[in-house]
């Protein structure tokens, strides 16, 4: 059982690098990056927070390692991070803050959709921002499955609980979006708990909280003993980049620097981030998107995307449906869906006997035809 910041990284190190436990001494570790680690862990900024700048230093500390053991003992080996030695894994999110707004409140933003979706919107055919179906729809199509956070009390439970149970048993996942207070109030935590769950009838596993709020000192624990398998809150609101520096999921520490069972997926980029905070163009968010997700790709790591669902037929949120049509067609060998994670690193029990060692679940759009 660890007990210091030092064995931590250690467990943490040999996570990350797909390396046996017990297999890192404690001496090899640079002192800076060990520094580095648990300094951001504990909520200070990282160097270089533009960039997934710690996970960069693991790989060249992974290269100085390869170099040592080769020249050792001849060989050098670790599991690969992601099904098939894939060099990226693609988690797509969509919180739903909102289901539902009052006509006024369209009549005055009306700019921001198609006049074929105003038009239908105004003779009550269609929920603007209730988009839940049309992205399983869709993603469904392209062969990806995502998650959805649902607030436990800013809407109707009942109103998206039949689109909600349709989509989880096609393969998406449920979860829980924090509301106010979740982040660092066990009670309040429960209490959310329990009105989803009675609200929708599915157990959440996953959850990010509502504006990214986390305290460091609190809500990693607040969530593991809410009992759910991971939580993909920590990002930027305001800023693109990466908060923590890290791009890779994995077991953040408790206070006395034990691994909590909770895995974080450390969240990548935020739709409203582009839009909202940036006010960028459409291009050049699309832009923005693809090159965050080349530097994840650059480090192996899990592409965590935050897709706002009651944007999707807006300006702006409509650069979603290019995001997948680009994924499609770079035909990313490898789709993580957040569910499942609690097998990760990858391991042989993953992937639904298909013979693929691997986290989550993942649909290969070349194995059907
Ligand atoms: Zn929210």
């Amino acid at each position: 059982m660890t007990s210091s910041p030092s064995d931590y990284v250690v467990g943490f190190l040999e996570g990350n690098l797909g390396l046996a436990s017990g297999s890192l001494r404690h001496e090899v570790i640079p002192r800076d990056l060990a520094d580095e680690l648990t300094s951001v862990l504990q909520g200070a900024p990282s160097r270089d927070p533009s960039s997934p700048s710690i996970e960069l230093r693991i790989k060249q500390f992974l290269a100085e390692l390869e170099i040592t053991a080769l020249e050792e003992a001849g060989f050098f080996v670790r599991k690969s991070r992601w099904p098939n030695a894939a060099q990226l894994g693609v988690c797509l999110t969509h919180d739903v803050d909102n289901i539902e707004r009052p006509m006024e409140h369209i009549l005055k933003v009306k700019d921001r959709f198609s006049k074929a979706d105003l038009a239908k919107a105004m003779k009550g055919e269609l929920s603007l921002y209730d988009n839940l179906e049309l992205i399983g729809k869709r993603e469904g199509a392209e062969g990806f499955r995502s998650s959805f956070y649902l607030l436990s009390s800013n809407y109707r439970l009942g109103k998206v609980r039949p689109a909600a149970r349709r989509l989880h048993s096609r393969g998406w996942e449920i979860g829980l979006h924090g509301d106010f207070g979740t982040h660092d109030s066990d009670m309040e935590m429960k209490k959310a708990v329990e009105r989803l769950t009675g609200g929708v009838g599915i157990r959440p596993r996953g959850l990010r909280e509502h504006y990214l709020r986390f305290d460091f000192r609190k809500s990693w624990s607040v969530m593991d003993g809410a009992g759910f398998d991971y939580d993909t809150t920590v990002g930027n609101n305001d800023k693109l980049g990466f908060k923590l520096g890290l791009a890779t999921p994995f077991h953040p520490p408790d206070a006395g620097w034990r691994p909590l069972n909770l895995l974080e997926l450390p969240l990548s980029l935020m739709d409203t981030t582009l839009w909202g905070y940036l006010k960028k163009g459409e291009e050049e968010g699309l832009a923005d998107v693809m090159r965050l997700m080349a530097m994840v790709e650059e480090v192996e790591g899990l592409f965590t995307l935050l897709w706002h669902q009651e944007a999707v037929r807006m300006k702006g949120g409509r650069v979603y449906w290019l995001e997948v049509g680009e994924w499609r067609q770079h035909d990313y060998p490898w789709r993580a869906r957040t569910e499942g994670f609690d097998a990760y690193p990858q391991n042989e029990a993953g992937d639904e006997g298909q013979g693929q060692v691997g986290v989550g679940q993942q649909e290969d759009r070349r194995r059907k035809s």
